[in-house]
């Protein structure tokens, strides 16, 4: 086993997902304190562009599983792909962001090598040469440190903890990996895709989310205006998601996204631990509620009590202005 520590790179038809360049930042800190250095990888089909991107961003190698059995994304067989890619980089450290995909492929990717994996951590460091990582339990109301025993060990990153690093370094080389890949037992058949939001609500430096306090889908309106006026993205409570006012993919919380922006905004949101497990890492929390004892408002920065029909326009209007 070598020192140094692999990210696992994730990306869509539209290239590399913002969370590999942010595990490179993570990875770097590690490697730094482990002695090793940082290396990336890629799986997929035809994708040698995500690879070159990811070469120029200070690791100093790529492994690329490039094969048309990766075409539609089979869990399986991805996950087949990277144990044998793994098994040749053999580094100490395997990171994953803690996205719907890491989550799906670092469990199947770490049963099959046999290796331990720590899930969802939002924080990961070198301690007496030892890993340590956090991770938010009981819906984030605790932190628990966990020390890995020993390793190689894999682990999940949440997306949006640390800044992520440019593409704009000179490229490391790209190794192939050449993989076997079976037929998996369960097949992609058709892949449908959501109707795309403006702001991709994982990865937005700025969210404004709107709870059954909106009322109605029409309630939406105000809350997606302020969004699209401070470039934000949308969110939701699930409350508002199961009255049917607005899709499942804006749900922030326990069993929606778990978003972690500069600044979130919570509108007509009471703040039940479960929305919170989902947005309490932002930066700066804002809460409007017409209730001045809403439970927000104790992790809010800044809280704002009054109606949010009147609120989220007013805020808007002065927004604006600032151009
Ligand atoms: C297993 C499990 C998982 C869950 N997962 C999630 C999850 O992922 N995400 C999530 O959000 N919830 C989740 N929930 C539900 C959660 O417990 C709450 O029921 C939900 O978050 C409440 O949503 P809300 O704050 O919009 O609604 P409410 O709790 O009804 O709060 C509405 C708020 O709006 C305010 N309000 C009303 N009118 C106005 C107005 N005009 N102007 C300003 N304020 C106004 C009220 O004062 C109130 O505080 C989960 C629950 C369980 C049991």
């Amino acid at each position: 086993m070598s020192n140094n520590i692999l990210i696992i790179a994730e990306g869509r038809a539209e290239g590399l997902k913002k969370v590999a360049f942010e595990l490179v930042n993570t990875a770097q800190q590690l490697a730094a304190a482990l002695g090793g250095s940082v290396q990336g990888a890629v799986v997929g089909n035809n994708v040698g562009a995500w690879a070159e991107t990811l070469a120029k961003t200070g690791v100093t190698k790529v492994f690329v599983a490039d094969n048309a059995a990766l075409e539609k994304f089979a869990p399986e067989t991805y996950a087949d792909a990277l144990a044998q890619l793994v098994r040749v980089a053999d580094p100490a450290i395997v990171l994953f962001g803690a996205t719907g995909w890491g989550k799906e492929v670092s469990a199947r990717t770490a049963a099959k090598l046999d290796w331990g994996l720590v899930t969802d951590c939002t924080s990961a460091h070198i301690q007496n040469g030892a890993l340590v990582l956090a991770r938010p339990i009981y819906s984030g109301k605790a932190i628990a440190h966990v020390r890995a025993k020993k390793l190689p060990v894999m682990v999940s990153i949440r997306p949006n903890i640390v800044p992520a690093v440019e593409a704009n370094q000179a490229g490391a080389p790209i190794q192939n990996i050449p993989v076997t890949l079976k037929e998996p037992r369960a097949r992609v058949v058709e892949q449908v895709v959501a109707a795309k939001s403006k702001v991709d609500l994982g990865e937005a430096s700025i969210v404004v989310s709107g709870g059954r306090g909106v009322k109605g889908p029409e309630g939406f309106a105000p809350v997606q205006e302020l969004a699209d006026t401070l470039g934000g993205a949308l969110g939701a409570s699930r409350a508002a998601v199961d009255a049917g006012w607005i899709d499942y993919t804006h749900q922030v919380g326990q069993t929606g996204k778990t978003v972690a922006p500069k600044l979130y905004i919570a509108a007509g949101i009471s703040g039940a631990i479960q929305h919170l497990a989902g947005m309490s890492s932002s930066k700066v929390i804002v809460a409007v509620n017409k209730d001045p004892d809403a439970p927000i408002f104790k992790i809010a920065d800044y809280g704002i009590v009054g109606d949010l029909f009147t609120v989220l326009p007013a805020l808007n209007e002065e927004i604006k202005k600032l151009g």
